[in-house]
């Protein structure tokens, strides 16, 4: 299937770790995941462990951010690049990822909203900080690293487990998906949240809406009109009409 990109006004595409697995990491959650493997990380990736020792998610994402500074985007980060930049004045195309890696900026993508955070940012753990988030791929941290402005500890900047979405990055994702007129979700489960929330919203803006994935629908979800089934890295170049570009 190739989409005419020049037919849609404001494109959003929701990825998910299957975008990122050709590109050598491997997802964090569901069955073969790296939390599966590693359950006392899991333990340590939680906001209640984060709340009783500040030193718990720097034990954890040290060694993840290891595997992020390592790894480079692979063809299914540069054709979103590329369609990106060929969208035409007063158009869209907005990747909403739940992936933590920074792939799509590293592949040229410059719409980019982060709903899990980023694994090479560190912020200030205390929300109402005027600390802005800073780019950091330090990967060995001995002692408490303390924010310079209100020496609370300092934090990795992905949402552990436990904790809300960041308002903001929601927030922006909402308004997009109601005037959204094409929507795809590569690479991530389309029957659980945020996929299956943001899917509805899109059809409900009268969307054309594509579920992108290496496994079918199980079960299916009614909101998805499309789907369209192989590795992220070889169904997104011929899809948005830009392999070998
Ligand atoms: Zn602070």
């Amino acid at each position: 299937m190739q989409l005419s990109l020049k037919q849609y006004r404001q494109i959003v595409v929701l990825t998910g770790a299957g975008v990122s697995v050709a590109s050598g990491l491997r997802p964090y959650r569901g069955p073969g995941g790296w939390w599966a493997d590693h359950p006392e990380d899991l333990e340590m990736a939680t906001a209640e462990a984060a709340a009783a020792d500040p030193m718990a998610p720097w034990r954890v994402f040290a060694t993840l951010r290891k595997g992020v500074a390592e790894a480079t985007p692979n063809a299914a980060h540069v054709a979103l690049a590329t369609a990106e930049a060929k969208m035409r004045p007063g158009t869209s195309l907005t990747i909403v990822t739940q992936n933590v890696d920074g792939l799509h900026q590293a592949a040229g993508s410059s719409n980019v909203i982060e709903i899990h955070g980023n694994l090479s940012r560190t912020r200030c753990s205390r929300t109402d900080c005027d600390l802005p988030a800073y780019r950091d791929r330090t990967t060995v941290v001995e002692a408490l690293p303390r924010c310079p402005r209100c020496e609370s500890p300092l934090r990795p900047d992905v949402v552990l487990f436990g904790e809300e979405m960041p308002a903001r990055p929601m927030w922006e994702t909402k308004q997009l998906l109601r005037d959204c007129d094409l929507f795809l979700a590569v690479g991530t489960s389309g029957t659980v949240s945020p996929a299956s929330n943001f899917v509805r919203s899109a059809e409900y803006a009268g969307a054309r809406t594509i579920f992108v994935n290496l496994e079918p629908l199980s079960p299916p979800n009614p909101a998805f009109q499309e789907q369209v089934l192989g590795p992220a890295e070889s169904v997104l170049p011929v899809m948005l009409g830009v392999a070998g570009t």
